[in-house]
């Protein structure tokens, strides 16, 4: 018994020294500090209270013992103390050590009578406190878990340089110049056909330049635009939200890859237009007013190189190693015959799997206020998954509720349609909204997200689109088949006076509603502003008006097309370097995983600029194409 009593007490002190050893650095070597004469030193020293008198037993090397003979501090509080510094003091054999939290002035008084018997017995007391650690403190091992889904298979049912998913304009774009690079390339598209959201756009394409610009200009007397003023009407339409890396990428690729289109026989309308939010005349319109006629061109360059395409082909998963670098190896599908396989990419997954604007569950997590009541223009397969599987992978997303709503949309079911790129090519040309009093309600020339919201605010449904015969003949922006197009389908009304084209509007319903515009209303509407062109003033709501480019709305015969917002484009996205290379949510970049087009955030901030978003995914794509296969960026964008 008495054994073990002592084995514990033995264990206990263990214990005590251990706690007791200085939070500082060593102390000197014993061998590196003068010696010390032998005995026994009383010493007086001032602490809280005068006189503490300490008695301190040295040995050449060493703090024997300290006895606190008689002192004046206040009882209680600096009775730990007392009993706790000098037990620590000769543990340590140091005067650096713990001093006692509530009684520091005791403790220091402690201290200070040891080092005075240090000296008095000839030794150096700073030769018993603690010097600086000179070693650097280890590196905290790496602490983050791996990202890795699902493990990646030991065998590939087929094996490419590069995997693209998605065919819209940014899949088509980088599987085509993967694919001219040289890399082995399989596209790989969930629905049954190639083009994706992009081919139901309205064919609109932003550039500050062109191979056919300089003609333009000069034939339509329009001031030429600059990549200076693109670039800056992007970043301030997006509330300098955008990254200014990734804008510049749009903007200076954006004339090489029209170029591009051009070369390869894309046909466009003698009109370079001025729509919302841009200050400059950069817009481009395809020649059915479709994104159609775009993805059309660039699947006839495809098909001119060894790309592999795989429609009714959904990607399931993306495949990350969980050791070495992390790198993404391939991607798993589900095939046409529903069939899992597993595809392996050699140098990178491209994801160009759009957004998510079809996804009502998806988008209400962002913004609460887009339930399934509000329509979408998109196709059914804009559901954001590629999004998802990035970001079990580690992937990060970055501005998920900056999402856009097209505000001239099909009001009876929200599809933007060829008719529904009218009102937003004509506000240069001089197109009117009016509300469903007939009244103006916002600057035509306004951003998507400003007219969208006026509309909503505007206190009827839905809102009209008004122009003359004039903006239909000069514009250079409509056709005659689109009109017939547009009026056989009702979507256009026309008349031969304002008022009649008033009951015309109010002749129709939609959805179940309907309006009633006093027809003098829309006359005088219509009147006041045509002065406003005329002067080159709007005083209501401060349009730009450029003279000689914008018309009156005089003679007829006169046009209305209904339009009300619907969800368009979900800006926000999976975060990228200007590289297009997917960043993790530490910003690491994902070796092997790359991604462009509407999958991305970042390029367009909070509100994307109409036609910005053709010469994003296009640009983008190709760039992701281009740093997968050869590791180097192309040179179109100037340094700074
Ligand atoms: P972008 O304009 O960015 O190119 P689009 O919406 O036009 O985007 O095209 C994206 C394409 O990606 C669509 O054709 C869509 O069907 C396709 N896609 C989306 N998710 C998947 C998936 N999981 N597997 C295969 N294709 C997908």
């Amino acid at each position: 018994m008495r054994k073990l009593k002592t084995l514990l007490s033995g264990l206990l002190a263990l214990v005590l020294v251990l706690a007791f050893v200085p939070s500082f650095g060593m102390a000197a070597e014993a061998e590196t500090r003068t010696a010390l004469t032998p005995g026994d030193y009383e010493v007086e020293v001032d602490a809280h209270g005068p006189g503490m008198v300490v008695k301190v037993t040295l040995s050449e090397d060493k703090i024997e013992a300290i006895e606190i003979v008689s002192h004046d501090e206040t009882p209680g509080v600096s009775d730990a103390a007392l009993e706790t510094v000098p037990a620590r003091i000769v543990e340590a054999n140091s005067l650096s050590v713990d001093l006692m939290t509530g009684a520091t002035i005791t403790s220091e008084g402690i201290v200070a009578a040891v080092a005075k018997a240090i000296e008095e017995a000839g030794g150096n007391p700073d030769e018993f406190r603690a010097t600086e650690d000179p070693e650097e403190p280890e590196e905290p091992a790496e602490v983050r878990p791996n990202l890795s889904g699902l493990p990646v298979p030991e065998t590939f049912d087929f094996e490419y340089d590069i995997v693209v998913i998605g065919g819209g304009f940014a899949g088509l774009a980088a599987a085509e110049h993967a694919a001219s690079l040289g890399a082995s390339t399989v596209l790989i598209e969930k629905m049954p056909v190639l083009g994706g959201n992009s081919q139901i756009n309205g064919g609109v394409y932003a550039a500050y330049t062109s191979q056919i610009a300089d003609e333009l200009y000069e034939k339509l007397n329009l001031e030429p635009d600059t990549a200076e003023k693109h670039i800056e009407d992007t970043i301030v339409g997006g509330d300098y939200m955008g990254d200014p890396a990734l804008v510049k990428n749009l903007v200076y690729g954006s004339p090489m890859y029209l170029d591009k289109l051009i070369d390869a026989g894309l046909e466009l309308r003698e009109s370079i237009t001025r729509p919302g939010g841009h200050y400059g005349y950069r817009t481009y319109t395809t020649i059915n007013g479709i994104g159609g006629d775009i993805t059309r061109v660039q699947k006839e360059m495809l098909d001119e190189t060894d790309a592999e395409v795989l429609l009714n082909t959904k990607m399931t998963a993306i495949y990350r190693e969980a050791d070495g670098e992390g790198r993404v190896v391939g991607i798993r599908v589900t095939d046409a015959d529903g069939e899992e396989k597993n595809i392996r990419a050699e140098k990178g997954v491209i994801l160009c799997s759009g957004g998510f604007s079809g996804n009502v569950e998806m988008r209400l997590k962002h913004v609460p206020t887009l339930t399934e009541d509000v329509p979408t223009t998109n196709h059914v397969g804009a559901t954001g998954e590629g999004l998802t599987m990035a970001q079990e992978i580690g992937a990060n997303t970055m501005q998920m509720s900056y999402i856009q709503l097209y505000p001239f949309a099909n009001p009876n079911n929200g599809v933007l349609d060829a008719t529904a790129v009218i009102p937003f090519s004509g506000p240069s040309a001089g197109v009117v909204y009016v509300d469903y009093k007939g009244e103006r309600y916002v600057n035509e020339g306004e951003r998507r997200d400003v007219c969208s919201l006026a509309a909503q605010q505007s206190g009827g449904f839905p809102t009209f689109c008004i122009l003359g015969q004039q903006i239909v003949d000069e514009g250079g922006f409509i056709t005659e088949e689109q009109l017939e197009n547009g009026m056989e389908a009702d979507r256009i009304f026309k008349a031969d006076t304002l008022e009649a084209l008033a009951e015309e509007i109010n002749a129709r319903t939609y959805k179940d509603g309907s309006v009633t515009i006093d027809p003098a209303t829309l006359a005088e509407t219509i009147a006041t502003h045509n002065t406003y062109v005329a002067n080159g003033e709007d005083p209501d709501f401060g349009k730009r008006i450029d003279s000689g480019v914008m018309m009156p709305i005089e003679d007829g015969p006169y046009y209305a097309i209904p339009q009300w917002p619907s969800v368009h484009h979900t800006m926000g996205g999976l975060t990228i370097t200007n590289r297009t290379e997917v960043q993790d949510i530490w910003n690491e970049v994902i070796p092997g995983l790359y991604a462009a087009g509407e999958v991305t955030g970042g390029v367009h901030g909070t509100n994307r600029l109409g036609s910005n978003a053709t010469p994003d995914a296009l640009v983008h794509g190709y760039i992701a194409a281009e740093v997968a296969v050869t590791g180097e960026m192309p040179d179109f964008v100037p340094a700074d």
